[in-house]
């Protein structure tokens, strides 16, 4: 690539950064062809409801399985496929993909939620996209949740407005991620209509540690309860943590205390499972009709 930027000032680089462009070059290259090359799997993590102890969803997360690499977690190339474009065809392949196990091997009554990138997100034929993948796959609109952060609030809130409303009239979920990490989350949950609040992992990991930690859930859970939308707490890992969550009444839980994200064949064989217990908690892994 060129050392030299649009207007054609030239810029001096060190020996280090050299190594890092060349290989974020080098990714680039991979990344370029690792769609066609079937490259991508879909990791499952199950959300357990708290009060009924069932697996009431599971969020697909996305794995770069590299040639020489191996297994790439999606921090290091989510970033990089975004600035390419890239994240455009590869959101696609994971909507469409995560649909269609969903309505092919789960229970009729288990949701699949998928990240939406901010990039994707503001693509002009999203609807079509996501409506795509329904119609296709097969799966009922209300069985789908589409996670987005705040981002996709920052650059143009009334064209993400319009946006989400058209989701919510397709009948799928959408829910905010990384509640708390952004800037004017307040605000944002007054104007947009959200199903569901993800309270980041930061927030959870000090439960227990740090004693504001428990009275901002309490609050978020709240505000959700006034607000109509249901509250998941993400990165749970102690037992603690847990019970702090399911007294302050948070709807839903995930993290590595009842499951790490697994293939999906395992997700499957999960849901099958008729009682799962996690450090004493047992909880189900469908719904008993
Ligand atoms: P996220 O959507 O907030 O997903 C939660 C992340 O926390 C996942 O990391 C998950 O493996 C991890 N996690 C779950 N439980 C625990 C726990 O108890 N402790 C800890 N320490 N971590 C836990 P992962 O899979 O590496 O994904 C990272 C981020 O990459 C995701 O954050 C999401 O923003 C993004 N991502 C993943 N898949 C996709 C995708 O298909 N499309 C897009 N656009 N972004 C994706
Ligand atoms: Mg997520
Ligand atoms: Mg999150
Ligand atoms: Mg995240």
């Amino acid at each position: 690539r060129a050392k030299s930027d649009e207007s054609g000032v030239a810029h001096l680089y060190n020996a280090e950064m050299d190594a890092a462009m060349q290989a974020r070059n080098a990714l680039e290259m991979d990344l370029r062809q690792a769609l066609s090359a079937g490259q991508f799997e879909l990791f499952y993590q199950p959300q357990v409801e708290v009060r009924a102890r069932w697996i009431a969803g599971c969020e697909a997360l996305l794995r770069w399985r590299h040639p020489e690499k191996g297994l790439v977690p999606p921090d290091q190339f989510i970033p990089l496929a975004e600035d390419m474009g890239m994240i455009v065809p590869i959101g696609e392949w994971v909507l469409r993909q995560a649909c269609a196990t969903a309505a092919a091997d789960w229970p009729e009554n288990v949701r699949v939620a998928v990240n939406l990138s901010a990039v994707q997100f503001r693509c002009h034929d999203i609807i079509d996209v996501v409506s795509g993948a329904l119609r296709d796959s097969g799966l009922e609109a209300g069985r789908l949740e589409l996670e987005i952060t705040e981002t996709v609030m920052l650059q143009d809130a009334a064209m993400a407005l319009a946006t989400l409303h058209q989701l919510r009239e397709l009948g799928v979920q959408v829910s905010m991620d990384d509640f708390g990490t952004g800037y004017s989350s307040l605000s944002y949950l007054r104007r947009f209509p959200f199903d569901r609040i993800k309270i980041d992992q930061s927030f959870i990991r000090d439960l227990g540690k740090q004693d504001d930690c428990i009275s901002i859930v309490r609050a978020v859970i709240a505000l959700g309860r006034d607000l109509g939308m249901a509250i998941t707490a993400e990165g749970v890992e102690t037992r603690q943590q847990l019970d702090m969550l399911e007294n302050a009444g948070c709807t839903e839980v995930q993290g590595y205390l009842f499951n790490r994200p697994v293939s999906a064949a395992a997700a499957t064989a999960l849901l099958q499972s008729a009682s799962i217990i996690a450090n004493g908690w047992p909880y189900l892994g469908h719904r008993l009709s």
